[in-house]
């Protein structure tokens, strides 16, 4: 079932051309990497897909939704996390994303019972009550992570997660991301990193705002 579609998508800043009729779908369920060096236009990708950047050249539909004609829909659809982490350090963790579920609109027993299972699917329910700033740089990404489920989406965005973390907090993150996907979830990893592709179960390899090939790891592996 097609989770994600994005047609003849196109973005220009200014005369800089970004993104040039950019076309692919993904599946529910999948673990997917978005594969390009820096400046391929991952970055503007990710915005169009949570209408941080708007464009009338092409469409982008998240679980059946136009993100044009029905953004609510698409957004509601959609969890991200950036690359820049946007934790408050001086919050607990749960303060965070409490914070952030009444940003969905989600207060109460409703908000509670959302954060406590997204802790659990990051496996930091236990770490709840810890100031943000004590956490590690790997578990902060979990939260982050947990936080972007509270609203239970269908497509979780990750920009470039596992930059500046140590191997073992990298393995944790692709562990848990996988077992996301296993649920249904379609898991869509932006990265610069041909190493982080391995797991994947499928990759858009993006080059100069261009889609360049579209597979499994193996296959793209020498394309890039
Ligand atoms: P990536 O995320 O893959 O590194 P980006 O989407 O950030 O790529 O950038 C794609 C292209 O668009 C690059 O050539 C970049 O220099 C350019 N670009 C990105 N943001 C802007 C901007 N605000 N103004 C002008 N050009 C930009
Ligand atoms: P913690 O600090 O919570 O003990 P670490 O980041 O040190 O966790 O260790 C790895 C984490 O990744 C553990 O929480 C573990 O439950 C989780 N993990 C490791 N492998 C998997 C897997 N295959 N599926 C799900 N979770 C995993």
């Amino acid at each position: 079932m097609t989770m994600l579609e994005v047609h003849d998508v196109t973005y220009q800043y200014g005369a800089k051309r970004a993104l040039d009729d950019v076309s692919f779908a993904l599946d529910a369920g999948r673990f997917c990497a978005l594969l390009g060096p820096n400046g391929a236009g991952k970055s503007t990708l990710f915005s169009l897909m949570t209408r941080l950047l708007v464009t009338r050249h092409g469409t982008i539909t998240v679980a059946g939704h136009d993100i044009a004609s029905d953004p609510r829909g698409a957004l509601a659809s959609i969890g991200v996390v950036f690359q820049q982490q946007t934790l408050d350090l001086d919050m607990t963790v749960l303060q965070n994303l409490r914070y952030f579920a009444a940003l969905q609109g989600l207060s109460g027993k409703a908000a509670q019972k959302n954060i406590d299972a997204a802790l659990d699917r990051l496996d930091m329910r236990e770490r709840a009550r810890e100031k943000a700033r004590a956490l590690n740089g790997g578990h902060r990404r979990r939260m982050e992570i947990a936080r972007a489920l509270i609203h239970d989406p269908k497509v979780l965005l990750l920009d470039e997660p596992t930059v500046g973390l140590d191997t073992a907090s990298r393995q944790a993150i692709t562990a848990h991301v996988h077992d996301l996907a296993d649920t249904g979830l379609l898991v869509f990893w932006a990265t610069h990193l041909v190493d982080e592709i391995r797991e994947t179960d499928e990759v858009v390899v993006l080059h100069q705002g261009k889609v360049r090939a579209q597979g499994t790891a193996a296959s793209i592996a020498g394309t890039g």
